[in-house]
């Protein structure tokens, strides 16, 4: 007998949908006007869960409200107004939907031949970026990835195999030596993760000192290069970054796509949060460089707010990905280099992760995205100006909307912070720069209004001046 629990009627799933509509709807305006942080009593919520000891049924509409409830107190709002945070901006709303459309069909995208439609849609998508970023269309790929992480590590997978025919086989022993790679001081460290998940393992991570703007010192990076060599070293890959986590600031593009071809090794850009500015027609230019790259990662759950994690890898050396990725069993229905996703990048099993950005796109077109990503930058602008007033001192220069601010008077950031999250009317970082703690802020939501930078700079001002 069919389960009418986990595999419910017609009538139940129109009924059951516009009652989670509701409750979503109503928590949605419940987010945006209370806190930021989380309010929960944690005990109390544990002892909750607690009683769900999976021993009978529950009706699925219960489950839902119990969860709805619970998420609309107890998590950090990324998609308030006043989330001044990390990159994570507020999902959009035909992303929300395209979610909702892909667990309906449920397609299997490891093969063209099972998901045709949804494996053309998110190619599509991959090809306009392609075009954007200036990569030749002929010889150049990329795929939908559950994030930047998973994007750079496959930029290291492919610089290795690139370099060497034998790394498919033998891993880091097909180099004649310890296999290296440079990154700045500033890049986002997951790096480390990646080095030891590739098997070239956590020394091959060079950390590259970054100027006085924050930006990688391609002086430093050529001294660094030439001493691994002499030392024996395989230098692999040059990592530049286009909008740093601490501070957004962007590495000199042009000059590393100089020094990766005179040493002849992959340039990889990681645009995880900077990338959408190809979106924009009068600030594109400030990636300019990009397009020399051998590869690239772009967040799509980044600057292009679609739901977490949706990422993208595009590289110009389409056979890399094949070599790469190969693989072939008698019971998937085919293995084509061409087409097939489960063939070409690191996933097996994939969710139709492209059709958030396919349908976010569709509606908004580029020029939406360019308005979007104007208007935080504005609102980023206002910011500045309104936290200098208050006394604050803004010690970065970033292209991309990152602020590292210095308290008024030098009061501690940490403790600020710790202030600023218990009031929760807003919410920003602690992160450090050039040397010295700032608390960081970002706009990232679409959301955010002038009304809500006046309300964070005084939620801020109000934080340092309850700290000694
Ligand atoms: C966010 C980010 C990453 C990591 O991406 P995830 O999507 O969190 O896996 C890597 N690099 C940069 C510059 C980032 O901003």
């Amino acid at each position: 007998m069919t389960n009418d629990q986990l595999f419910v009627s017609p009538d139940t799933y129109v009924r059951c949908n516009g009652f989670v509509d509701q409750l979503l709807s109503d928590a949605c305006t419940k987010v945006v006007t209370g806190p930021v942080t989380p309010t929960l009593d944690l005990n109390g919520f544990r002892k909750h869960l607690g009683q769900f000891t999976f021993e009978g049924p529950r009706p699925v509409h219960a489950v839902a409200a119990w969860v709805v409830a619970g998420l609309t107190d107890g998590v950090v709002h990324i998609n308030h107004p006043r989330y001044l945070g990390l990159f994570n901006p507020t999902p959009t709303y035909p992303s929300q939907l395209a979610d909702r459309i892909a667990a309906a069909f449920n397609p299997q995208l490891a093969t063209w031949t099972t998901s045709p439609v949804a494996v053309e849609i998110e190619r599509h998508v991959i090809r306009a970026f392609i075009s954007r970023l200036g990569f030749p269309t002929e010889s150049s790929a990329g795929h939908f990835t559950t994030g930047g992480s998973e994007a750079n590590c496959t930029a290291l997978i492919a610089a290795l195999t690139q370099a060497s025919p034998d790394y498919a086989r033998l891993g880091a022993r097909a180099f004649a030596g310890q296999p290296t790679f440079y990154i700045s001081a500033d890049s986002h460290l997951a790096w480390l993760k990646i080095a030891h998940q590739t098997g070239i393992g956590r020394d091959a991570v060079r950390i590259i000192q970054t100027d006085t703007a924050g930006c990688l010192d391609v002086g430093h990076l050529r001294e660094t290069l030439e001493h691994d060599r002499a030392d024996g070293c395989v230098p692999i890959m040059v990592v530049a970054t286009a909008g740093t986590t601490n501070a957004g600031m962007i590495d000199p593009l042009p000059a590393c796509a100089v020094v990766a071809r005179d040493e002849q090794v992959w340039l990889h850009v990681d645009a995880a949060w900077g990338g959408a500015l190809i979106a924009c027609d009068d600030r594109r230019q400030v990636l300019s460089g990009i397009e020399q790259a051998d590869s690239v990662t772009i967040d799509a759950h980044k600057w292009f707010a679609t739901t977490m994690g949706c990422g993208m890898f595009i590289t110009r050396h389409m056979q890399v990905l094949s070599a790469a990725f190969y693989a072939s069993t008698t019971y998937m229905p085919s293995h084509n280099a061409d087409i097939d996703p489960y063939v070409t990048s690191v996933q097996w099993s994939r969710r139709f992760l492209g059709l958030r950005l396919f349908m976010s796109l569709a509606a908004a077109g580029w020029s939406g995205y360019g308005e979007h990503i104007n208007h935080t930058l504005s609102m980023g602008e206002l910011l500045r100006d309104r936290l200098i007033q208050a006394g604050w001192q803004i010690i970065n220069k970033s292209p991309v909307g990152v602020l590292c601010a210095v308290p008024p008077e030098n009061k501690p950031v940490r403790a600020i912070i710790t202030q600023v999250w218990a009031a929760g009317e807003a919410w920003a970082s602690a992160a450090r720069f050039q040397q010295r703690d700032v608390m960081r802020v970002c706009v990232t939501s679409g959301l955010t209004t002038r009304d809500d930078i006046d309300r964070a700079v005084t939620a801020f001002t109000s934080a340092a001046s309850r700290v000694a």
